[in-house]
């Protein structure tokens, strides 16, 4: 048994334990780690990392250590969004 402790904060409905793409951005670089542990809340989506992951993942960025390098397009809403 591997069950979230809490329900989802945002709209309170059960979290499953997931692996998961995590992306952050800092500034204007984008990182992407995969392989993250997260409960993900299966009605809304809402992902939560433990404090503890959230620290690998930093460290994991701040190390360099980079597995693979992606090309991401980048979409700007505003020129298409209807006003
Ligand atoms: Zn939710």
């Amino acid at each position: 048994m591997n069950e979230a402790q809490s329900p989802c904060s945002v709209c309170g409905a059960w979290l499953r334990r997931e692996t998961i793409t995590f992306t952050q951005t800092i500034r204007d670089s984008v990182y992407i780690v995969t392989d993250v542990p997260a409960d993900v809340c299966v009605q809304c989506g809402e992902q939560y990392l433990s404090p503890d992951t959230v620290g690998a993942t930093q460290t994991l960025i701040e190390s360099g250590d980079v597995g693979e390098t992606r090309q991401v397009p980048v979409y700007r809403l505003a020129a298409t969004a209807p006003s």
